[in-house]
C-alpha cells in the first residue's frame, strides 16, 4: 500500500510528495521535528509534542505553517488514510527554501516554513521483545552542539552512536560529557537505586523528553522517589537498575552498560511497573 504523507497543505502518495533543493533543512538541517506515538489507532501526548515542537520553533525564531489545532487534524487524518493502529507519526518544519543557498535566514514573509508529516505502521510497537530481555549500551562522548533541548533534525553524530553501538555488539549508546552522562542517542537515561529514579536534570545539554515528563509524573503519582541530577557511567554500571525513555520505545530496560551487568542483567522490578504504568495510563489520555 502506498502511504499517504502530507507536505505544505496537501496529502500526497509517498511517491508524488516533492522538497526543493533549496530547502533549509536539506541544506543546513534548519529544521525542527517531532514523533509521536499511535496506540489503538490514537496519538499518545499529542498535547506535549505540539508544545515542545512550539518551543523549538520559538528558540529559533521560525514560524509555524499551521495552528496546532491544525496539526492534531493532520495527524489524525493520516493515523486514518494509513489504517496506522500501532506506530508512529513524523513531523518535520523547516525554515523554508528561499531559492537560493545564503546563511542568513530567508524573511519568512517572503520564504513560508516547509512542513512534511509521514507515518511510520509498527505493528506490536507496545509489546517490543527488546522490552522483555532489555538492551545493551556502551557509553561513548557526548560531541553534540550546546543545544540539545531544541529538538533540531541535525541528528548525524546520534546516527554515527548508534553505528558504534552496532559495531559493538550492542543496541545504542549513552553520550558522557564531562564524566556524566547526559542522555541517550535518542532516549533519556535512567538508573534506578532502591525505590530511588536517579536522572538528569533539565537544562540545555538534554532534550526535554515528553517521555520523561509523562513518567516522572506517573511515579511521583505511584509515591516513588524521584532525584534529578546527573550521574556517572561508573556509578550506572553499579545501579539496581537502568533504562531509557522516549516515544517510540516508551520505558525500556538497559540491562549491560560497556560489558558490566547491571543489577540481576535483566529487566529490573521498578522499570518493568514505570513501562506498565506508562502504557495503561497513556493510553487511557491518547486523543
Ligand atoms: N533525547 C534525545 C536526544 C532524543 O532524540 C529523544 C527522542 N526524540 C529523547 C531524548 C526522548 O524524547 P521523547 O520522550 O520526547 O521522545
Amino acid at each position: 500500500m502506498t502511504r499517504t504523507v502530507y507536505v505544505n497543505g496537501d496529502y500526497l502518495p509517498e511517491t508524488e510528495a516533492k522538497i526543493s533543493i533549496f530547502d533549509r533543512g536539506f541544506l543546513m538541517a534548519d529544521g525542527v521535528y517531532e514523533v509521536t506515538s499511535v496506540l489503538d489507532g490514537k496519538l499518545i501526548d499529542f498535547g506535549g509534542h505540539a508544545k515542545r515542537l512550539e518551543r523549538s520553533l520559538t528558540e529559533l525564531d521560525m514560524a509555524s505553517p499551521v495552528t496546532m489545532d491544525e496539526l492534531l487534524e493532520i495527524h489524525r487524518e493520516l493515523v486514518r488514510a494509513n489504517g496506522i493502529v500501532e506506530g508512529l507519526v513524523y513531523l518535520q518544519i523547516t525554515r523554508g527554501a528561499p531559492g537560493d543557498r545564503d546563511f542568513v535566514f530567508p524573511d519568512p514573509a517572503t520564504t513560508p516554513s516547509t512542513i512534511v508529516l509521514f507515518t511510520q505502521n509498527k505493528p506490536g510497537l507496545a509489546d517490543s521483545p527488546q522490552s522483555k530481555v532489555g538492551m545493551k549500551v556502551i557509553g561513548i562522548d557526548d560531541i553534540r552542539w550546546g543545544r540539545r533541548d531544541i529538538k533540531t533534525v541535525q541528528l548525524l553524530y546520534p546516527s554515527m552512536g548508534k553505528m558504534m553501538a552496532k559495531k559493538a555488539g550492542v543496541d545504542d549508546a549513552w553520550l558522557i560529557e564531562d564524566g556524566f552522562v547526559t542522555e541517550g542517542t535518542s532516549n533519556n537515561a535512567y538508573i534506578v537505586k532502591g525505590n530511588r529514579i536517579i536522572t538528569r536534570n533539565l537544562g540545555n545539554d538534554i532534550l526535554h523528553g515528553i517521555t520523561r515528563a509523562a513518567v516522572l509524573r506517573f511515579a511521583r503519582e505511584a509515591q516513588m522517589e524521584i532525584e534529578e541530577r546527573a550521574f556517572t557511567i561508573d556509578e550506572a554500571k553499579k545501579a539496581d537498575e537502568a533504562f531509557i525513555t522516549s516515544a517510540s520505545a516508551f520505558v525500556m530496560p538497559v540491562v549491560e552498560i560497556d560489558g558490566v551487568a547491571v543489577g540481576a542483567g535483566t529487566p529490573g522490578a521498578v522499570t518493568r511497573r514505570l513501562r506498565e504504568i506508562y502504557l495503561d495510563e497513556s493510553r487511557r489520555a491518547a486523543v
